[in-house]
């Protein structure tokens, strides 16, 4: 089992398997992708022997994410080896959903069991002006298609003062009738995005109080759950959660470890380096690659220092994946 010094048990893989993206997102890539760096991406045996490697420590949960993990050609060979890993029970991904209407079954045949896919306004313009993609009624159409297959669907909105802040409304009907969990996600400031974060952000705790005081209960989280605090309500098919990095105690639940396209282990979204596992996993050993996990989880801090405004090598979530 793969524990740290404080207790934390890491039972949730993130895996990024590209950091290029085809959306813009103000908070994100503003500016697009810029290739200024190496774009030889983990391949498929290299996957299999960190999958293999991981499941052995007892993770159960893989999500694929990115950059945008639609965009590599070979992402059902990815799925279907990360499904067929003796241990991983569940396989997730993460994508800003453009192929979803046109690709969903094939995920799903080749493994996929749930998804998050990011919506930052049900408004087409606002939704276009965020990404640079006017893809909402598509992406929308595709969420129908994955829920009709019983994939289950969360949706990612990302909490942002001049853009989405009264949006809150429109997102809660639509989860009157739509059973998807939607969540907000804090702001965070990284590297690239300092004018922008200080700009928007807004913390998530008026919308827990709003949504305590309207009838909403909280749920009990179990080993496997993601960061969100998530809310239910009678009267709503779906249901709502809130991600808070900045609130207290936000580390002390963590219970997930990132690779990197590269093959850079990461022991927090906001490290101050990733650690080169690379070599491993082309030696294609699993049983190597346990006992080099075990050691570097050993530098795994309690918390991240984003309250302090340090970010670490992270300059932008698409490089390792938010
Ligand atoms: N391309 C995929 C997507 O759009 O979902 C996966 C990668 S994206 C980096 C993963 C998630 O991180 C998205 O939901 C995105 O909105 C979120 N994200 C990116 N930058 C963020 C930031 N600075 N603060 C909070 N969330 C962020």
């Amino acid at each position: 089992m793969l524990e740290d010094k404080y207790g934390r048990r890491f039972h949730y893989l993130r895996l990024s398997i590209t950091d290029v993206c085809n959306f813009s997102c103000d908070y994100c890539l503003p500016d697009g992708y810029q290739c200024d760096n190496d774009r030889d991406f983990l391949k498929v045996s290299e996957i299999k022997t960190l999958v293999s490697g991981f499941a052995k420590l007892g993770t159960s949960k893989v999500r694929i994410t990115g950059g945008e993990p639609a965009l590599r050609k070979d992402l059902c060979d990815i799925l279907r080896v990360c499904a067929s890993t003796p241990g991983i029970n569940h396989v997730a991904m993460t994508t800003n959903g453009f192929k979803l209407e046109s690709d969903i079954q094939d995920w799903v045949d080749a493994g996929l069991n749930s998804l998050n896919i990011s919506i930052d306004s049900l408004d087409p313009r606002m939704f276009a002006s965020i990404t640079g993609h006017n893809k909402l009624e598509s992406i929308l159409r595709g969420i129908d298609k994955a829920l009709a297959l019983g994939i289950p669907v969360k949706v990612n909105a990302v909490l942002m003062k001049q853009y989405n802040e009264k949006e809150l409304d429109a997102f809660l009907t639509w989860l009157k009738s739509t059973p998807i969990t939607l969540r907000l996600i804090e702001l965070m400031q990284t590297g690239d995005n300092i004018d922008f974060f200080n700009q928007n952000h807004v913390s998530g705790s008026a919308i827990k109080e709003k949504l305590q005081n309207s009838g909403w209960s909280q749920l009990i989280r179990d080993k496997s759950s993601g960061p969100a605090q998530e809310f239910y309500h009678p009267d709503f098919e779906g249901r709502m959660g809130l991600i808070m990095p900045y609130s207290k105690d936000f580390c002390a639940s963590c219970n997930r470890l990132r690779i990197s396209s590269l093959g850079k282990l990461h022991l927090c979204l906001f490290a101050d380096q990733g650690l080169d596992i690379r070599p491993t996993l082309q030696n294609g050993n699993d049983q190597a690659l346990q006992q080099q996990l075990q050691a570097l989880l050993g530098d795994k801090e309690a918390t991240h220092w984003l309250q302090d405004g340090l970010t670490g090598a992270t300059k932008h979530l698409a490089m390792i994946g938010g």
